[in-house]
């Protein structure tokens, strides 16, 4: 078995505080041991990073996008390795692992290749203004559960290769492939640029009260996002918040349903629902409710439920078991006001957090299922007659992450996604991101972004430079 160690200031240590238990969502019981970190580990982390920070921040833009670049190589060699883990400790299929760590190597590539541009503002005889953008300083990383890998690689490479030090705290229901992210970075920066630390209840607390961090980049559900923004305040934090969605998709009338059911389906039930830009509310009109809905749950009929490394499973587990109580509770919830559930609707009688792809019809706003965010296997169906209808009920919820529009008329379409109350609005696809477009929520959903030249800003203050030429002695 792997022996699991925080990273702080370059060396591998074990946890003061012991271990816990890392739970295979397959099997709901305990596979590997992460180490449990003292809240005075967390101080040296910073300590580490505060003290590497003179120096990171003065490597050339050069030396640090070659750091990035030996980084990628590292990942995609030991990908095999990785992806095996991210099954373990989180759930997914191996193949949906590989495109999580592909997308990792992909995203630290693209930080690789980014340039801080220099603005001119000005340049005349008697001025020279510029907008240059320094690093932070000490940058905290707290991440999910769901992509707990890729989100660490979001999170990580930007603010390194901005020239800022990081201390990452993953989430303790995922440790593991973060801890071990956080090894092979360290194998190409300095001592305390990089460091990873777990630990028990109250640890993230800590970091974002933490006085010498200067910036939390958070991924996590909207409540904790609350939390974290009221315990930065003591030192100003600047902040990135990813936070919860709930996002709808509008099928406009006359959509043709064979050629949207695959595309709409996997939007919805990627890496089981547990995805943050999911597609989590189904607004279809009434003339095409029936045939979508079956067309849709005959797709969810086809996956193949297990263990996402046997060979063969196209769906995995829950990650955990609160996820899959909610899931559970919902789906009750709109049974009994009346919903007719197509396919699933019951957890697997098995061991793990396994719930099928389940498709609910006969649901509207109002009920739990719609109103809040499932982040599962399941997928609400809501009807409507009007399309202006389906758009003020899209944007009835307070989240703001995404949300879609699905027609033939795309212009029609995008008229209505330019209606939408979302972050991103896309037009006859959902949940598409890629390294070099800036994602990121409104409304409750958070704010800031990341990805493309504006996410990696967001690990940067602004610094004006502001230069007049001294008057020469003929002058004077
Ligand atoms: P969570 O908020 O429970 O936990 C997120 C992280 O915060 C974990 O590392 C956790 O240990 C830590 N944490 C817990 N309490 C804290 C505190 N008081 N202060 C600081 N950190 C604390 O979220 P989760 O259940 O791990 O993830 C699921 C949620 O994340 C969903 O709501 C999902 O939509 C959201 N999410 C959003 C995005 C996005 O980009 N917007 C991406 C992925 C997930």
């Amino acid at each position: 078995m792997h022996d699991y160690r925080l990273v702080i200031d370059g060396e591998q240590v074990a946890g003061e505080e012991g271990h816990f238990a890392v739970i295979d969502p397959a099997s709901g019981s305990a596979f590997a041991e992460c180490p449990a970190g003292s809240l005075a580990q967390l101080d040296r982390a910073v300590v580490a990073a505060r003290a590497a920070f003179g120096a990171w921040q003065a490597y050339s833009h050069a030396q640090r996008c070659e750091a990035l670049g030996r980084i990628a190589d590292d990942i995609e060699r030991e990908a095999d390795e990785l992806a095996r883990l991210i099954v373990r400790e989180q759930g997914k299929p191996l193949a949906l692992a590989h495109a999580e760590i592909g997308g990792g190597v992909a995203w630290t590539r693209y930080a690789a290749s980014q340039e801080i541009p220099v603005e001119t503002i000005e340049r005349s005889p008697t001025q020279q203004i510029e907008l240059h953008h320094r690093p932070v300083g000490v940058v905290a990383s707290i991440t999910p559960w769901n992509w707990p890998f890729m989100i660490a690689v979001w999170h990580l490479m930007p603010a390194l290769r901005a020239g800022n030090c990081v201390v990452s705290k993953p989430s303790s229901l995922t440790p593991l492939s973060t801890l071990r992210l956080i090894e092979i970075i360290a194998r190409h920066v300095p001592r305390g640029v990089i460091n990873g630390v777990t630990g028990g209840h109250g640890f993230g607390g800590a970091i974002t009260a933490h006085p010498d961090i200067d910036k939390i980049v958070f991924t996590g559900s909207t409540a904790t996002g609350q939390q974290v923004m009221q315990a930065a305040a003591g030192n100003l934090k600047r902040l990135t918040l990813e936070l919860g969605g709930n996002d709808a998709a509008i099928v406009l009338p006359e959509t043709p349903v064979a050629a949207v059911a695959e595309e709409i389906f996997q939007a919805a039930f990627i890496n089981m629902g547990q995805t943050c830009a999911a597609l989590k509310r189904l607004y279809v009109h009434e003339s095409q409710y029936r045939e979508l809905a079956e067309a849709l749950a005959d797709i969810a009929r086809r996956q193949v439920v297990g263990d996402g490394l046997e060979a063969g499973v196209t769906f995995g587990p829950l990650q955990n078991a609160d996820q899959l109580s909610l899931v559970c509770e919902l789906v009750d919830d709109a049974r009994a006001q009346g919903a007719e559930v197509l396919c699933g609707g019951e957890r697997l009688d098995r061991p793990g957090f396994f719930y099928p792809p389940t498709i609910v019809i006969g649901v509207s706003d109002g009920q739990r299922l719609v109103d809040e965010e499932q982040f599962g296997p399941v997928l609400p169906l809501i009807a409507y007659t009007h399309v202006e209808d389906a758009l003020r009920r899209a944007n009835a919820s307070s989240m703001g992450l995404g949300g879609s529009v699905w027609g033939a008329d795309e212009a029609h379409a995008q008229a209505i996604a330019n209606r939408l109350e979302s972050g991103v609005a896309w037009v006859n696809c959902h949940a598409q991101i890629q390294p070099n477009t800036p994602f990121g929520g409104c409304k409750m959903s958070g704010f800031g972004v990341e990805f493309g030249l504006q996410g990696l800003l967001e690990f940067t203050t602004p610094q004006l430079r502001f230069t007049r030429p001294l008057p020469s002695p003929a002058a004077s």
